[in-house]
């Protein structure tokens, strides 16, 4: 068997079971968006870490380092983020090769810590090697929640209402027009090339979730939207509807999708790096939490909701119901 039979998120689960050998103070390890433990104190304590490799997350002529060292911490801070948490602390890796020189690498410090002054995460530790190849980034994250707050994959329920906590697909779009060499100098362009390098994590909209009690369960759109609510629906032993009409769109994504030849549906469906919030929603709070966001100058957006069963189906504006395969990002299919 080969890793592209099974895919990125089929090795995990095969790796998953071999890592617990003291489950004490485990609240949650491989499989959800930060590792949850219980340590001494009343919170719960976050980990999360994301790798970024040159030439498959990030191209170095897309972007100056420091919007690649700023994206690099804010991948991280999304998945704390996804658990409902507050970030505190970061470490940072990284395995520089011979074609990066002292000024770039400045500037990509000074993209993690101006990002990570912005959160109050302080930056604590890590570790620097040479790299006969590519550049490698990692960073690490940790967090705290209280953990009635805390917000977990597998705990939706069905009759829960699909929440997003921003549009899906503006990234990907974004890519898309850095990919075809789009260099155009419109407003419409750069916002959508802005969402795909320089994302925020949405931590006020997970602190919004988390205190609310109105979230049963949540996930970061990383992936794609299909994929992550694929693996909300999979841990929760669940399905979901998911309604055409309720989907935000953008005027830009439409520009965008008439300008390339492609269904602007794809990328909101399929396009990854949004790093908005999935959440599952009780639908008797529902109302309340909209509100709530709005007070906060959020703006969430119902799409639809958890069914019995498994699956994800669409359906259209013209009530035709259409099944969703995920089909966002997987490293290896
Ligand atoms: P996210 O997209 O939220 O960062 P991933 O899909 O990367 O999450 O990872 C899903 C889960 O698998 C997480 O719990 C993560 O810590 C775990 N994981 C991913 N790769 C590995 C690995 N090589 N070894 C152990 N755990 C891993
Ligand atoms: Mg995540």
């Amino acid at each position: 068997m080969k890793l592209g039979d099974i895919g990125e998120f089929g090795f995990i689960d095969r790796i998953a079971p071999v890592g617990m050998v003291r489950p004490e103070g485990v609240i949650k390890g491989i499989g959800d968006d930060c590792a949850v433990m219980s340590l001494s104190g009343p919170e719960y304590l976050l980990v999360t870490t994301d790798l970024l490799v040159e030439s498959v997350h990030f191209i170095l002529d897309w972007a100056p380092a420091e919007i690649i060292g700023a994206k690099a911490l804010t991948v991280n801070l999304s998945d704390i983020a996804a658990c409902g948490g507050v970030p505190r602390d970061a470490f940072i890796s990284i395995a520089i090769p011979p074609h990066i020189d002292l000024d770039w690498l400045d500037g990509l410090y000074r993209g993690l810590s101006d990002a990570a002054r912005a959160s109050s995460v302080n930056v604590l530790g890590g570790d620097t090697t040479r790299s006969k190849g590519h550049l490698v980034i990692n960073v690490a994250v940790t967090g705290l929640v209280r953990p009635q707050e805390v917000l977990f994959r597998h705990t939706a329920a069905a009759g829960d209402i699909v929440v997003l906590t921003g549009p899906t697909g503006r990234s990907g779009a974004g890519c898309d027009l850095l990919l075809r060499g789009e260099r155009r100098d419109d407003s419409s362009a750069r916002s959508l090339i802005a969402a795909h390098l320089e994302p925020r994590a949405h931590l006020r909209e997970a602190r919004i979730l988390a205190e609310s009690g109105a979230a049963t369960a949540a996930i970061d759109v990383s992936d794609g939207l299909s994929s992550d609510l694929a693996h909300l629906c999979k841990d929760s032993g669940l399905g979901a509807i998911l309604r055409e009409e309720s989907i935000p769109v953008s005027p830009d994504l439409v520009r965008a999708g008439m300008e390339l030849g492609k269904d602007p549906l794809d990328w909101v469906l399929h396009g990854g790096e949004d790093y908005v919030l999935l959440a599952a929603v009780k639908p008797e709070e529902l109302t309340l939490i909209m509100e709530t966001a709005a007070r906060k100058g959020c703006t969430f957006f119902p799409i639809g909701e958890f069914v019995a069963g498994a699956g994800i189906e669409l359906i259209r504006a013209d009530g035709t119901r259409l099944p969703i395969t995920p089909r966002g990002w997987d490293h290896f299919r």
